[in-house]
């Protein structure tokens, strides 16, 4: 009996998804294939950080746990140093009263789009 077993490499076996992006910024637009849970992907048009909806994100370094997170829409660059931590549960920086998801659901945050 061996006690070898055959090493699979975990990129050839990760799910990949495959999506027609169309960038909000520039307007390019390209078929990526990426693995599956990816959130951020590059523009190929103008180098920005998109999800698949062609939404910029910004991506950002926890300054708590180390693990890249990222914000999505990016925020502003004067907004940005809101974003310090990645606020995940599974880290010391997970914030109840900054969970999105959570505002979101009670109505407490609204979209400040209305040019004031
Ligand atoms: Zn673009
Ligand atoms: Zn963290």
């Amino acid at each position: 009996m061996s006690i070898f077993h055959t090493v699979t490499s975990i990129d050839a076996a990760r799910p990949h998804d495959k999506s027609l992006i169309a960038c909000k910024g520039c307007g390019h637009k390209w078929v990526a294939v990426y693995p599956t849970g990816t959130k951020a992907l590059e523009c190929p048009g103008c180098h920005n950080a998109v999800n698949k909806y062609g939404t910029r994100v910004a991506i950002r370094r926890c300054k708590t746990c180390g693990a890249e997170f990222t914000v999505c829409p990016a925020p502003p660059p004067e907004k940005l140093d809101q974003w310090q931590h990645c606020l995940s549960e599974a880290c010391d920086s997970y914030d109840d009263s900054r969970d999105a998801d959570k505002l979101f659901d009670a109505g407490l945050v609204e979209r400040d789009d209305d040019g004031s």
